[in-house]
């Protein structure tokens, strides 16, 4: 109906101009009639010849406000183009959003993305993906992916097609060296999104407790062999043997205390690493609590040593007593184990500037300067004998270091093989306390005449 309609209006000019001529012709004569039918047509052809060429140089440049204007079929077919050019700009608006927000959400996201499509070639990435391959998203558009990652387990994994599990990849970023667990996911039929996250914090964690379960293990496993050993020894051993007997004993309790030892500061350890929170404040008596240890240190080392204590302050610490104790007591232990028979310890509490420091100086066996900045490693032993022997854990200076890091203190070594060493707890300002409440201020020396044990 309407194609008729349609049909109807365009024919109706030439239908009206046909009997307007033939009207005509009696009067005017056939030549006449005739030449005004043809001027008719011409003007009718002319008017759809300038439509078309409006319509033409619209298709050039198809903007809604420039759409031409004109009368019956052509008017609707014009009005007819206004209406879908407007519903496409309305699509094509929607979909840029959807674009932009797609890309937005791409870039905050944590991990690396990289789409690309059916031939593994980049479509798109987001900045962490670029940071992490040092990719640009504009330059490397339309680049085949093994171009850019060249890591032959990553050109292995793409080609096997098994996406199920992630891929790690080390690469070098700068000085630093990152590890990546990369994945693919197939997505559309043949297109591959690959996700990239960094992993090095993981791994190094991995690799420590693998460290750490392997030494606690082979710490344990030797003084159990010996109890294990001597039981054996011991129940085959004849009933008047007594004196291989007590000495099996001795042995076997000895490594008992060593196991104990060794339980009793993984313990200490793993409560300062799981406590987060912060450090219980209270105020601290140092000055007190280095005559203690003095007094510690006089009774470990059973007359072997010249021990003395120096108290230049009296100003106090902000923290936990146990904890500093714990601490302390560690470096004045190893002072006394360290030194050989006739040396000198001596404990010292004193201000430098704004800070304060607890060190413990000896005239030990010292230690060769390439070991210092490994020595609070949990385990790290400069002689692993030496040690053992001296009753030794591994995990002294470990213990010590994190206790400071937990008073926001550190610790500072100066040492010389065979001359002895320096071990000082220095802490900053803001751990400071007035002088300790009862105590005199002006520095004493609590024992100015070094003891002969
Ligand atoms: P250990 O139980 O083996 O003494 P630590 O963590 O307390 O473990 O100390 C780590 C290592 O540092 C020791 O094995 C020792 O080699 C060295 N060390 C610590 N204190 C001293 C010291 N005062 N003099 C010499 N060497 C020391």
């Amino acid at each position: 109906m309407i194609v008729l309609k349609l049909w109807w209006e365009q024919l109706f000019p030439v239908a009206v101009l046909a009997v307007a001529c033939l009207i005509a012709l009696p009067f005017l004569g056939a030549v006449v009639a005739l030449g005004l039918a043809c001027l008719g047509l011409l003007l009718m052809l002319l008017s759809q010849l300038h439509n078309l060429i409006q319509l033409g140089r619209w298709v050039r440049e198809p903007l809604p406000q420039s759409v031409p204007e004109s009368r019956g079929a052509w008017d609707r077919a014009f009005t007819g183009l206004l209406h879908l050019t407007r519903r496409q700009l309305h699509v094509e608006a929607r979909l840029s959003a959807a674009l932009e927000q797609f890309q937005l959400a791409g870039a905050a996201m944590p991990e690396g993305v990289i789409v690309l499509d059916d031939k593994d070639r980049i479509e798109w990435c987001n900045p962490r993906a670029e940071s992490y391959f040092g990719l640009s998203s504009t330059r490397d558009r339309a680049q085949h992916i093994t171009y850019l990652i060249r890591a032959r387990g990553f050109v292995e994994y793409l080609k096997e097609g098994q996406f199920g599990q992630p891929l790690v990849l080390r690469v070098t970023r700068g000085a630093a060296e990152l590890s990546l667990s990369v994945q693919l996911v197939t997505y559309g039929g043949r297109q591959k999104l690959l996700l990239t996250r960094d992993v090095t914090r993981w791994e190094q964690l991995e690799t420590a407790r693998r460290d750490f379960v392997a030494n606690v293990s082979h710490e344990l496993r030797t003084p159990l062999t010996v109890v294990s050993g001597f039981l054996e020894t011991l129940t085959d051993m004849p009933a008047e043997e007594q004196e291989m007997r007590a000495r099996a004993l001795t042995f076997m309790s000895e490594q008992t205390a060593r196991m104990l030892r060794l339980i009793e500061d993984l313990l200490t350890l793993s409560r300062l690493e799981s406590s987060s929170d912060q450090v219980r404040s209270e105020w601290v008596d140092i000055a007190g609590m280095a005559r203690a240890l003095h007094a510690d240190a006089l009774a470990l080392s059973a007359g072997r040593h010249r021990v003395s204590a120096r108290v230049e302050t009296h100003l106090g610490l902000k923290g936990n007593a146990e904890e500093l104790r714990s601490a302390f007591s560690n470096l004045v232990t190893n002072a006394v184990r360290y030194t050989p028979e006739g040396g000198e310890v001596e404990l010292r509490w004193f201000q430098r500037q704004n800070q304060v420091g607890f060190s413990v100086r000896d005239t030990g066996i010292g230690i060769e300067p390439h070991h210092i900045p490994r020595l609070t490693e949990r385990f790290y032993r400069v002689d692993r004998s030496r040690s053992r022997s001296t009753g030794g854990t591994g995990l002294g200076l470990a213990i010590v270091k994190h206790v400071l890091s937990r008073h926001d203190g550190r610790l500072e070594v100066q040492s010389e093989l065979s001359r002895g060493s320096t071990f000082t707890a220095v802490f900053a300002t803001e751990r400071i306390t007035h002088a300790f409440p009862g105590s005199d201020a002006t520095p004493d020396e609590s024992d100015p005449h070094p003891q002969p044990g």
